[in-house]
């Protein structure tokens, strides 16, 4: 077989395949990280969309790391790029983004009805069998998260996310908004990736979200009210 973008491009009726610069695995485009070099700046494309010929990443910090001291350059085959230096790059550069779009595709799912929100509709779209995942506040009580996890394991849907409840119901633009639920589409997909993606590069610091301090009295209460909305959640 010929190297190269025609080997690794489209196969008939499946997703669209690049290799990685690093090791040189194959993955599908949409969940490896698209790099483009504009002058002599290696420039990270989020949304891969901009112009140029891409260079792909796997979403791991071993790969980046090993791009970029020097298989950007390979991939590139140009030695005048300017490889990033700071060790905080990935953090900096990469993780940022992610996460910003991250939280745009929570945002729009809300906005378009994909995202399901509120535990009257979670549950109603649950026993419709509208949904093909949970999106869960990370601090989320233990007992929400036992009743959530038995409830999706008998559905056979993942659980997903990455913020706590605060962002969540910020970009939800609905008070302690603690489980949502995905139906199937194109927002769906595309958050599946991104999430695969931060979980790829958590490492060095938490990809989303800080720890949050709870204060203990209102976080009782709160656990309690939660509790009994995922009790809804049965079928
Ligand atoms: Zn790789």
């Amino acid at each position: 077989m010929i190297e190269g973008v025609s080997t690794a491009g489209q196969k008939d009726g499946q997703e669209p395949m690049r290799r990685c610069v690093s090791c040189r695995s194959e993955d599908s485009k949409a969940r490896l990280l698209r790099f483009v070099v504009v002058g002599s700046t290696l420039c990270f494309d989020a949304r891969q969309r901009l112009p140029g010929r891409g260079m792909q990443v796997c979403a791991s910090r071993i790969c980046l790391e090993r791009a970029a001291k020097g298989a950007f350059q390979r991939g590139a085959q140009r030695s005048d790029i300017e490889l990033p230096t700071s060790s905080d790059w990935i953090d900096e550069s990469i993780v940022s983004a992610l996460r910003r779009l991250y939280e745009e595709v929570i945002s729009s799912g809300r906005i378009s009805g994909q995202l399901v929100v509120g535990s009257e509709a979670v549950t109603q779209a649950a026993k419709d069998n509208e949904l093909v995942a949970y999106l869960v506040a990370v601090d989320a009580s233990q007992g929400t998260m036992e009743k959530l996890e038995a409830n999706a394991r008998r559905k056979g849907l993942p659980v997903k996310g990455l913020l706590d409840r605060q962002a969540m119901s910020r970009l939800i633009g609905r008070e302690n908004t603690v489980i949502s639920g995905w139906k199937a589409g194109r927002l769906h997909d595309r958050f599946m990736v991104l999430e695969a993606q931060l979980r790829g590069l958590a490492g060095a610091s938490a990809p989303v979200g800080e720890e949050r301090q709870r204060e203990t009295d209102s976080a009782e209460t709160d656990d309690r009210k939660e509790e009994q909305e995922v009790d809804l959640i049965q079928s």
